[in-house]
């Protein structure tokens, strides 16, 4: 197929505009009946790839996928497009299986979504349907070498003995080799054509930060983003509790998620996060995995990660939608004791103390971040990103010789017996319980870094931890010890550089300032709630009406017409007749509205001018003269300025017997809005300027 057909095809069903990388290719690859592997990253666009090829291909498109809860949404999202759609799976009753099961014959629906367990169920209608393509979601389950086997997956290789000269599409986020021969074996693919899309995510910024007063930044960080969804990943389940309080308290709405708590609660917060009714989920791993919502915006570590494949996997559900998101990872010293007391006790120890170790050297990394993790998933890139702490503000280096014999000496002095934080408090001369005790303020150095602050002492001894002169005895303790190289240090005067600890400051009026502005209604505000209504009533997710994305387009192009909202990304020809109208609607009136502000605004000033010139002393001939507008402008102005309690004397346009007159015709007339009617009932013997002049004081005296 033409790519001009492929990209209409794209825009009328789906309403993109452009393919994401490999996206065309995979398409065309499958329309050629060639059986196919694709890997790419999470948000990376999949469904796409088999969801288009379904719509163009003549009989129906299977798709097996082990996320029961996703595929409502996915059926949601296909409905709101237009495309006829259907699931079956154990959440259904088995008359509602049925149901769907008969009408598959009737060719109705391009797309079924079915879980791996439920797939016997079809083989009675196998013999009447014809299947176009097969599409595989989530391939990895199908190998024990993955971290998320399902049994169920491995009978899946009959598929291709069943239907031989059908397509299949195996997907998958993993990128692992082993897995991916795995599957080409399983699943009996004939000679794949493969395609590994880059990982990496670019609309991802990725931060680091020391875990020192982690709620307080957190409960900051939120604060800066009312109205935006995020999760934050925590180790453990209490941890997940104690945050979501915590979070609570200061105003947010926060829920708790972690495998311990009762099923149905589970699903209702995440119902609630999936549309936008709570905003943070602080969750343990468990969480994320069978949800598709695009307008996640932020993802924080609270905890430092096991490895950097779950990381990575974890902040990949920022942004899916492609706007710019925000990731931070906190990194404390009492994690990695924890994770490497964790490690080392479980299965495989060896490599899983490997890749925690990887999982540090990126948290400690000095260097562009995104270039750490893509060469992890080996990609080699050449560029710094430009959208990682370190590229915004390269780590500057100072002769930290000093404060490195200091900080070991301290550690010496105190016979490589204490943790981290009682070499600070040494350091620092602090007057604890715990010092006295130990009789330590009588040792030789005591006190001697007493100038640098708690916060930096911590941030130079993980430093100096890190070169390699001093490690923490994490099975005794975690006392610091000196390693052979502190000697260099101690004895030989080797110079150490440090890095400049940058503590970030948070402003509290920049957090005022954005939660003022995200109280005023901008466009983009309006459009939200009018998404989050049609979503309620409509009973699916917000981002299924229209992504973040799409509603940002709106707010840049205010488009007030069926051709102009097309035009939208993320907009088909379903979305533009079900909710065209109602969002137009919205944006017409906005922009009325600004309009009609704008000019009252002018009109404002406008009166202004006339009142100062005015009361200069400059008659209303010239003042009409110099403003180049008309003398019944003028007096018009004056006429406003006056009801509206400005001081000016309008004795010398018209008597008091005048406005007494006036008032009577007033009553008379039955208080008329024009002025003809005075006009006519003085016999055009009192000017329009004296009548109107008139009223306004008759008004005024009310
Ligand atoms: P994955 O399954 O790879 O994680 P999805 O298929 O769920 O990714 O797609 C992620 C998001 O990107 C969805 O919100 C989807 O609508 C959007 N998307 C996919 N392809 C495009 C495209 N070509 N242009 C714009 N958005 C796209
Ligand atoms: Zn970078």
């Amino acid at each position: 197929m033409t790519s001009e057909v492929l990209h209409a095809k794209l825009k009328e069903n789906f309403g993109f505009e452009k393919f994401r990388p490999n996206q065309e290719t995979i398409i065309n690859t499958i329309l050629s009946g060639q059986d196919t592997l694709a890997i790419m990253p999470t948000g990376g666009g999949k469904s796409i790839c088999f969801q288009l090829p379904a719509l163009v291909l003549p009989g129906i498109t299977i798709v097996i996928s082990p996320l029961i809860a996703l595929m409502k949404d996915q059926v949601d999202s296909l409905k709101t497009n237009g495309i006829s759609a259907c699931y079956i799976n154990s959440s259904q009753s088995s008359e509602e299986q049925q149901f769907y099961i008969d009408n598959l014959k009737s060719n109705t629906f391009k797309l079924v979504y079915i879980a791996p367990e439920s797939l016997s169920y079809l083989d009675v209608v196998f013999n009447e349907l014809t299947v176009s393509l097969i599409a595989i979601d989530e391939a990895h389950c199908i190998s024990s070498w993955g971290h998320d086997f399902r049994p169920a997956y491995t009978n899946l290789g009959y598929l291709k003995s069943r239907f031989p000269s059908t397509p299949v599409l195996a997907l998958t986020a993993t990128a692992d080799k082993a897995t991916r021969t795995d599957i080409t074996k399983q699943l009996k693919l004939r000679n794949p054509k493969t395609f590994v899309a880059s990982f990496d995510r670019k609309n991802l910024s990725l931060e680091v930060r020391p875990a020192l007063d982690r709620v307080k930044q957190i409960i900051d960080f939120v604060e800066k983003k009312p109205n935006e969804s995020g999760i934050i990943y925590c180790l453990s389940r209490k941890t997940t509790e104690e945050l979501a309080l915590k979070l609570q308290k200061s105003g947010v709405t926060a829920k708790a998620y972690h495998a311990g708590l009762d099923n149905k609660i589970r699903a209702k917060t995440q119902d609630e996060f999936i549309n936008d009714d709570c905003q943070v989920v602080c969750a343990t791993i468990a969480f994320g995995m069978g949800i598709d919502k695009s307008n996640v915006r932020w993802v924080i570590h609270y905890n430092l990660p096991k490895n950097i494949e779950g990381y990575y996997q974890e902040i990949g559900r920022a942004g899916r939608d492609g706007l710019p998101a925000e990731t931070v990872l906190f990194e404390s010293y009492a994690d990695v004791i924890q994770l490497q007391k964790f490690a080392s006790e479980g299965l495989n120890s060896d490599v899983q103390l490997a890749k925690l170790e990887r999982m540090k050297q990126y948290a400690d990394a000095l260097s562009c971040r995104r270039k750490i993790l893509l060469s992890y998933f080996g990609e080699l890139v050449k560029e710094n990103c430009g959208n990682c702490d370190i590229c915004k503000n390269p780590p500057t280096f100072f002769d930290g010789t000093i404060l490195a014999q200091k900080a070991l000496s301290a550690i010496s002095r105190l016979q490589e017996s204490e943790p981290l934080a009682v070499i600070v408090d040494f350091l620092r001369g602090s007057r604890n319980a715990y010092i006295y005790e130990k009789n330590y303020q009588s040792l030789k150095t005591y006190g001697i870094g007493a100038d640098i602050s708690w916060y930096d002492w911590n941030q130079y001894l993980i430093q100096l931890i890190n070169l390699g002169y001093c490690e923490i005895a994490f099975h005794q303790h975690n006392k610091i010890l000196l390693t052979p190289f502190a000697k260099k240090v101690l004895f030989e005067g080797e110079n150490v550089k440090l890095n400049t600890v940058v503590k970030k400051v948070i402003d509290k009026n920049e957090i005022k300032e954005t939660k003022t502005k995200a109280a005023k209604s901008s466009l983009f505000e309006i459009l939200r709630k009018l998404r989050y209504e049609i979503a309620q009533d409509e009973e699916v997710p917000a981002y299924v009406i229209f992504s973040d994305a799409s509603l940002r387009q709106m707010e840049t192009l205010r488009p007030m017409s069926d051709e102009e909202f097309l035009a939208i990304d993320g907009v088909g020809n379903a979305k533009l007749e079900k909710y065209g109208q109602e969002f137009i609607d919205a944006i017409v009136y906005y922009e009325n509205a600004k309009k009609k502000k704008a000019k009252s605004k002018k009109e404002g000033n406008t009166y202004k001018t006339t009142l100062e010139l005015f009361q200069s002393g400059i008659s209303v001939k010239e003042i009409a003269v110099q403003r180049n507008l008309g003398l019944t402008t003028i007096i018009s102005h004056l006429a406003k300025l006056y009801v509206d309690g400005n001081d000016i004397d309008l004795s010398q346009f018209v008597s008091d017997d005048e406005v007494m007159l006036l008032h009577k015709a007033q009553i008379d007339l039955e208080y008329p809005t024009a002025l003809k009617p005075y006009f006519d009932h003085f016999d055009e013997k009192l000017s329009y300027d004296k009548i109107r002049l008139g009223l306004a004081i008759v008004e005024r005296n009310k």
